[in-house]
């Protein structure tokens, strides 16, 4: 039997490189071997309760994405969390097993704290249970996770260990399968490629449109002039052809050190070659998005398949913890 990984992704809308190379890519590569469930986990996008009303629209445009880049709802479940209500039940009964203080010392809690102190509500320190239970609702054994997720990862197994010694074997203790996720640097050269700080390209955009965006890439500082040898190793343009450009990298990093090319024609060189690569996706994309009825269904059917595994466990949890 296919061992059962398990990921999700809030709906940030409209995908960009960063999701694609970071995540999107490795998703559809497990699906041929393990036993995948991909969620969008809607009801952690409202701890932050920024616009909900793009909330729709947002898992919509991302599913195409997803779709588009190659994941098969027959391989794989694609659903959104909240359309299998159960994890929410689930949610409260972890609760009941997680001691606060665990919750109060997560680092990324005090960092969203930080980030939203008009707004420091009680999913913002629940959201490691609430993840915990996106995991073991579908007693899954693997997450795709980077090294710096780890530690969210290892919450989740101490909440599983202390349910299991509580109520007696009921979930498997989810094991991180480390993926060497690359951290996408942004158009700015400083941060993770995201759409909130505006510094990234969307898979979507036309050959034109991406071509537009790379140019506003922040290059080698020290490169001023043309006649300046340039520094690829510092340069993100560098970098992102690096995944792009792969046979003529290595020229390219000779003739920036020469300064026998110039930066514009540099990106020109990396916007042709993001386009190259993106253009059986944006193809299936337009034919996607002129049925929006098929994503409808694809998440319905998701949904349901979900939907039954979700309710078998929750049947067990009960049992174990006395309410049924
Ligand atoms: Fe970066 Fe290319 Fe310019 Fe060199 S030529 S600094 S690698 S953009």
């Amino acid at each position: 039997m296919k061992q059962r990984v398990f990921s999700g992704a809030r709906p940030t809308g409209r995908q960009h490189l960063g999701n694609y190379l970071g995540a999107i890519r490795n998703y559809v590569a497990l699906q041929n071997e393990y036993d995948c469930i991909y969620s969008v986990v809607d009801i952690h996008a409202l701890t932050s309760l920024e616009d909900t009303k793009q909330l729709q629209s947002n898992i919509y445009e991302m599913m195409l994405d997803w779709l588009a880049a190659g994941l098969d709802p027959k391989k794989c479940i694609l659903f959104v969390q909240s359309h299998v209500p159960e994890v929410m039940e689930l949610f409260t009964l972890l609760g009941m097993v997680t001691p606060l203080s665990w919750l109060l010392r997560v680092p990324t809690f005090k960092d969203k704290a930080k980030l939203q102190p008009h707004n420091v509500n009680y999913g913002l320190v629940g959201y490691p249970v609430l993840m915990t239970a996106d995991i073991v609702l579908y007693k899954a054994e693997a997450i795709p996770v980077g090294e710096d997720q780890l530690p969210h990862l290892e919450l989740a197994r101490e909440i599983v260990r202390r349910f299991n010694n509580m109520f007696g074997d009921t979930f498997p203790e989810p094991l991180a399968k480390l993926t060497a996720f690359p951290m996408v640097v942004g158009l700015d050269g400083k941060d993770k490629m995201s759409k909130q700080l505006g510094n990234h390209i969307e898979l979507a955009l036309t050959p034109e449109e991406t071509l537009e965006r790379v140019k506003t890439a922040v290059t080698d500082p020290a490169r001023r002039y043309r006649r300046d040898p340039g520094h690829p190793e510092v340069c993100n343009v560098y970098r992102l052809q690096q995944y792009f450009n792969e046979l003529k990298t290595s020229g390219i990093a000779e003739k920036c050190r020469q300064a026998e090319i110039g930066c514009v024609d540099c990106k020109e060189l990396l916007a042709e070659a993001i386009n190259k690569d993106l253009a059986p996706f944006r193809e299936r994309r337009q034919a996607l998005a002129a049925m929006p009825e098929y994503v409808t269904k694809v998440l319905a059917d998701g949904a349901a398949r979900a939907g039954v595994i979700a309710r078998k466990t929750l049947v067990e949890v009960k049992e174990r913890m006395g309410l049924d």
